[in-house]
């Protein structure tokens, strides 16, 4: 056995490079403001968010909780962070010490900003979150101008930008007139709303009237695309991550012989199997069985039987193949059965959920 069997993910710093190059030229040179939320899309808020941070055609990065913001500034990120999500104003003070933009969209906003200018001694940076669909976050877009007006006159606030998030869906257009309608009433109004940002990597590939001042996907920085996305324009982006294990067992089944819980799998003749140890646990999804395979070597093999909890068993056939401490990749960028599109696709899931549910206890290395 030539190293540790225990699952690990490598994270390409080449083909993350490679994908924030091809963002970039898709948004017309626009800035990036890269979403690392649920530790960077699985690949390591610690290892993603300094490996983005020195592009030079990332402006900022995104998290969703204060947690992650504050993660990355240990991590080194020098850049400015914005949190598109709630803080409370105990936590909103901890975040500007550390240069995080807060995304204000509640009713009690300019007090609070003005509170923290005042402990602060300067304007505090923000960008104005709005609700133009989603109802989600942000401040419904029909109080926004008013709430607007209230913001934008405060010395001690400082616009940066203002920015939505689209359904991504055929409701888009009317979202987008939304959003337009709001920003030029702000600003008939004279107020500064700074950098106009909606597109994330649904809008950067399929709204092209979405692009504004800056873009602000996460998925295709990754490397994986909306599933909308095909051919040509999916190929441009590489996965930059990798979920490896090492083979710890390889075995011939008899006729008769069943795999794992249920014997979903019963050998009707003399086959080889080799087993994995990496399961659900890890963030490999139980319907990988449902079609997924392994690269190991230059062959993929077959998902058979079930995902448990720690294992994985790929059928190998006639002959052993393979042999143990060989290492397997089931997900990745090396064979188009193992890209995080086709694994999602052929389990049936989002591929978001492939990427996101990778097990933030799992190593991290940068290749
Ligand atoms: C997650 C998120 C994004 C990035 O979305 P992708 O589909 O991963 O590009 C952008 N904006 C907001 C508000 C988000 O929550």
């Amino acid at each position: 056995m030539t190293g540790r069997a225990d699952p690990w993910i490598d994270v390409k710093a080449r083909a993350l490079a490679a994908n924030v190059a091809s963002v970039a030229r898709r948004a017309g040179g626009r800035p990036i403001l890269a979403v690392v939320k649920n530790n960077a899309y699985g690949l390591g808020l610690g290892t993603a968010g300094p490996l983005l941070d020195r592009h030079a055609a990332v402006a900022g990065l995104a998290v969703v909780t204060a947690a992650e913001a504050i993660a990355l500034r240990e991590a080194g990120v020098r850049k400015p962070i914005l949190l598109m999500g709630y803080t409370d104003e105990g936590t909103a003070a901890e975040l500007v010490a550390r240069e995080v933009r807060l995304a204000p969209y509640l009713d009690g906003a300019a007090d609070m900003l003005q509170r923290l200018a005042e402990r602060f001694q300067r304007p505090i940076p923000v960008h104005l979150y709005l609700d133009t669909g989603m109802s989600r976050l942000g401040m419904p877009f029909r109080r926004a101008p008013a709430w607007i007006a209230e913001l934008a006159g405060r010395r001690s606030i400082r616009v940066e930008g203002t920015f939505t998030a689209l359904t991504e869906s055929e409701f888009d257009p009317e979202q987008l007139r939304r959003f337009a309608d709001v920003v030029r009433q702000a600003r008939a109004q004279g107020a500064e709303l700074g950098r106009l940002h909606v597109a994330s990597s649904h809008g950067l590939f399929l709204r092209p009237e979405a692009l504004f001042d800056m873009v602000r996907p996460g998925l295709a920085l990754y490397g994986a695309h909306p599933s909308e996305v095909t051919g040509a324009e999916a190929d441009d982006l590489t996965p930059a991550f990798a979920l490896r294990t090492r083979v710890v067992r390889v075995e011939r089944l008899e006729p008769g012989d069943g795999v794992s819980y249920g014997r979903r799998y019963v050998a009707q003749r003399p086959t080889w199997i080799a087993t994995l140890p990496v399961g659900h646990a890890d963030g490999y999804p139980r319907s990988a069985v449902n079609g997924c395979e392994a690269l190991i070597g230059r062959r993929t093999y077959r998902v058979i039987g079930a995902v448990s909890a720690s294992h994985t068993i790929v059928e190998l056939g006639d002959e052993p193949r393979i042999g143990v401490g060989d290492v397997a990749t089931l997900v990745g960028d090396e064979h188009p059965s193992i890209h995080p599109n086709e694994v999602a696709r052929r389990a049936g899931m989002s591929v978001y959920d492939i990427l996101m549910h990778l097990n933030t206890a799992l190593p991290r290395q940068v290749v």
